[in-house]
């Protein structure tokens, strides 16, 4: 038996194209084996809300993608209610990705406050490069030491996990390795920040919450998974990230076999997190 998905998108995220339904994405998931699936849709800021910014109170915002828009909350849910109508066998989370929770606190409060969402993942995307909240990381390794760049992300992954209690999931914690220039500088290796990673995990997990093993990322290897482990963490999330119907649940197989390898085992019921 599969985990659920805990992270999709659909055509509700602005990055997400129309064609990306509810209706297939579930439909995928069942015709996958997987049980649950959460919409973990974007949310994202392009500018200051009342109450946020107090971490960096001079940092400018980088430019937004075009696509880039609110999400249509009410429109959300009634999509998620006819879902759950649909496909009574799935079980059909809600949910949000806020990313950098930490900088815009106030403005994902807001958002949480306005709907009801069951899965609440926290994402670093962007971070301050030269004053500026950047989110390109193709673009950043082409001008700036990839080492040095990693670092100041699993910082400020540090500082978003320190700071807010927001989220419950930290979603893709190695984000930046999608993009790493491996022709340039050869293949990314975890060991290299294995006391960024432990730092992070061990204020995650002491804050009772949960790792996700991405299966949209590179995947993480067991012995990454083991430092969760060792720094105290209690569950972990499989989520594929998938932002169109043939992704959902992507990789699971070879998910479970690495989670199962540094010591987790599956939850209380099949729709649960993974357990130590
Ligand atoms: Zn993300
Ligand atoms: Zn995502």
């Amino acid at each position: 038996m599969l985990p659920a998905d805990n992270h999709i998108h659909s055509r509700w995220s602005w990055d997400t194209a129309e064609t990306s339904t509810m209706e297939l994405e579930c439909a995928r998931a069942i015709h996958r084996g997987i049980p649950a699936v959460a919409f973990t849709e974007h949310v994202d800021f392009a500018v200051w809300g009342d109450g946020d910014g107090t971490r960096w109170p001079s940092l400018q915002l980088g430019d937004r993608p075009p696509s880039f828009a609110p999400l249509d909350i009410a429109g959300y849910q009634a999509n998620i209610e006819k879902c759950r109508e649909m496909f009574p066998d799935l079980r059909v989370l809600s949910g949000i990705e806020a990313g950098e929770p930490h900088l815009f606190p106030a403005s994902v409060t807001r958002v949480l406050g306005a709907g009801s969402f069951d899965r609440v993942l926290g994402s670093l995307h962007c971070i301050p490069v030269d004053g500026r909240l950047e989110g390109d990381t193709w673009t950043l390794f082409t001008r700036h030491d990839p080492y040095d760049l990693m670092e100041r992300y699993f910082a400020e992954l540090f500082a978003l996990v320190e700071e807010s209690q927001l989220f419950e999931v930290l979603a893709h914690c190695d984000y930046p390795r999608r993009s790493w220039p491996t022709a340039r500088v050869g293949g990314y290796r975890e060991a290299d920040f294995e006391d960024h990673y432990r730092s992070v995990f061990q204020a995650l997990a002491s804050s009772q919450r949960v790792l996700e093993i991405n299966t949209g990322s590179p995947l993480a290897s067991a012995a990454l998974m083991r430092w969760w482990w060792e720094e105290g963490g209690q569950a972990v999330s499989f989520g594929s990230d998938a932002h169109r119907p043939s992704l959902v649940g992507d990789q699971f197989e070879l998910a479970v076999h690495i989670v199962e390898a540094a010591g987790f085992r599956p939850g209380r019921n099949r729709f649960d997190f993974w357990r130590r």
